[in-house]
């Protein structure tokens, strides 16, 4: 398994964006390393272990680019949580606060299915707020969430506390 330290020095750190106070973790440079990104990818699967896993969700914007590429190594589909008024069929929507402002995501009515196993990947967990709106809607439509995996976990924010249970993983904890 690849470590995850070169992942880790590629992560740059850019403070006060894009608001004051905000210390923002731009993973461009992961993404646009392709050693980086697909060690990235490997391990964001292998938080998955050997369980059964019928979709993979990922949250706009950021999390779709780190959740379709696990969702295509696994073998398996990808569906996105969206910001309101994105979708364009039957919607369920939550609205939730973050780190910096509010915001409410959507889901297809039909993106997951009752019984379905369900992976939530993003880019990073924070206050935790957009993953457990993320999870709730998941869970409303009688999927079962069988894990959340991130990028990166900014552990002071306690993003986890948030969270229902269900095994959670991050690649970098800062
Ligand atoms: P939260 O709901 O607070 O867990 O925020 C999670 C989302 O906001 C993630 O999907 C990130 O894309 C974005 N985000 C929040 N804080 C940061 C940060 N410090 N650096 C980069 N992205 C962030």
């Amino acid at each position: 398994m690849p470590s995850s330290d070169h992942l880790r020095a590629a992560v740059r750190d850019i403070p006060d964006f894009p608001k004051e106070g905000i210390l923002f973790k731009d993973i461009t440079p992961v993404l646009a390393d392709g050693k980086l990104f697909h060690d990235c990818i490997t391990l964001l699967c292998n938080t998955a272990g050997d369980q059964v896993i019928d979709k993979v969700v990922g949250i706009d914007a950021r999390g779709f680019i780190f959740a379709a590429a696990v969702a295509d190594r696994l073998g398996v589909g990808f569906v996105p949580v969206r910001k309101a008024g994105k979708l364009p069929w039957k919607t369920r929507g939550l609205a939730y606060s973050l780190e910096y402002g509010e915001n409410v995501i959507e889901l297809h009515e039909d993106a997951v299915l009752p019984g379905e196993k369900v992976l939530l990947v993003d880019d990073l967990l924070a206050t935790g707020g957009t993953a457990a709106a993320a999870a709730e809607l998941i869970t409303s439509l009688g999927a079962t969430l069988v894990g959340a995996s991130f990028f990166i976990e900014l552990e002071d924010l306690a993003g986890r506390a948030k969270m229902p249970p269900c095994p959670i993983h991050s690649i970098l904890k800062y």
